[in-house]
């Protein structure tokens, strides 16, 4: 999530708030009981406090856009829970987790409860909105919470579709999915990573036994004919087996909607974790043509996430998608020389300098996808 610092003054407690640009003013609206609101302004840190009204004073005020919503901590931390210009939002449901996969970039399992937070944050995102994404930690954990908060979007939110990123595990229990389905929401679809064909490989990377629960997740969520994309995250401990997964889901899982082959993002575990972990992007690109291959004859319909073009293989430039959320998706100088910038998946901003190698500006002046 997008978050900045600032200078706050007369306030003492969190507060999460909707942004309303009222001419040049900036107000942060604070839901009271009662469809009543509070108010605080936003204002540059150029100007002088003149009363003990709560303020709050920033650096650059052109950042806040009328509707984002955005958490303020008494220390000046300003998170924005939600941005009325981006379609990456999501709801972070807990950061608790039954697996510790050696490149989780969320790592930290102190137990925290999210939930209020969560009814007034979705209470309070536009109605428009096409798509909120419910993650974690693992967002099925807390279950009474996340099929509360499913209830809630399906009355408040009526034309969003929402992603649910779950390692799906425990959507291994039959129950568990018919719960869910019986919310009856229109527009939900399974967002599941399955990191090799080989059970004890996919274990190792989740730290967790829970290959053959998530092989059921799947098949469950099938019985009731769910959308599901299936995530593949390549590095070093799974890169070389890529046709064969390819193949396994081929043959177990026809029914997923879509195959995601995703780059890396390091940061929290990854980070830790990253000499086991780091592979030039550019050494599997034949592994990734084999695999390319092998699910387009087959007809499955897949994408690469998280590359950049210049280091993919030419033929596989079409079906790379610019998939980094936008408020962690950089370019670095070198592309500024490039003709393809704009379709370039681009940087996680988060994995500091860990790029390949081979990142060289195209220039070509036509280039065909
Ligand atoms: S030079 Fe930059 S923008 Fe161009 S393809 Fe490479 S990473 Fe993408």
């Amino acid at each position: 999530m997008k978050t900045t610092s600032g200078k706050i003054s007369n306030i003492q407690n969190s507060i999460l708030g909707k942004i309303k640009l009222i001419g040049e003013k900036i107000i942060l609206l604070i839901p009271q009981k009662n469809n009543v609101y509070s108010k605080i302004q936003i204002i540059s840190n150029n100007n002088k406090i003149t009363n003990s009204k709560k303020i709050i004073q920033v650096v650059d005020t052109s950042i806040f856009k009328s509707g984002d919503i955005i958490q303020v901590e008494p220390s000046g931390k300003i998170t924005f829970l939600y941005e009325c210009n981006s379609d990456s939002n999501l709801i972070f449901i807990t950061n608790l987790c039954n697996c510790s996969c050696i490149m989780c970039p969320q790592y930290e399992q102190n137990k925290e409860n999210f939930y209020e937070r969560n009814e007034k944050l979705i209470s309070m995102i536009d109605s428009k909105t096409e798509f909120l994404a419910f993650t974690g930690g693992e967002p099925t954990l807390i279950r009474d919470e996340f099929l509360a908060l499913l209830n809630l979007c399906k009355s408040k939110l009526k034309k969003t579709k929402i992603e649910i990123l779950t390692n799906g595990i425990l959507l291994s229990d039959i129950e568990y999915v018919k719960e869910i389905m019986l919310i009856n929401h229109p527009e939900l679809s399974f967002h599941i990573p399955l990191y090799s064909d080989i059970s004890s490989i996919h274990n190792e990377i989740v730290g967790s036994e829970g290959f053959y629960k998530t092989i059921k997740g799947f098949y469950n969520l099938a019985k009731f004919q769910q959308i599901i994309e299936l995530r593949i995250v390549i590095h070093k401990q799974n890169f070389e087996r890529l046709p064969q997964l390819a193949e396994f889901i081929y043959r177990n899982l026809p029914f997923v909607s879509h195959i995601a082959l995703m780059g890396m993002e390091y940061q929290g575990n990854a980070m830790n974790n990253f000499d086991s972990l780091w592979i030039d992007p550019y050494d599997y690109n034949q592994i990734l043509k084999e695999t390319a291959l092998i699910l387009n004859q087959r007809f499955m319909n897949f994408s690469i996430f998280n590359h950049q073009l210049c280091v993919l293989d030419k033929s596989l430039w079409k079906f790379s998608r610019k998939s980094i959320s936008s408020w962690k998706n950089i370019n670095i100088k070198e592309c500024n020389r490039c003709n393809q910038k704009d379709n370039c998946g681009g940087f996680f901003s988060t994995s500091k300098s860990h790029y390949s190698s081979h990142i060289n500006p195209i220039t070509e002046l036509k280039v065909s996808k």
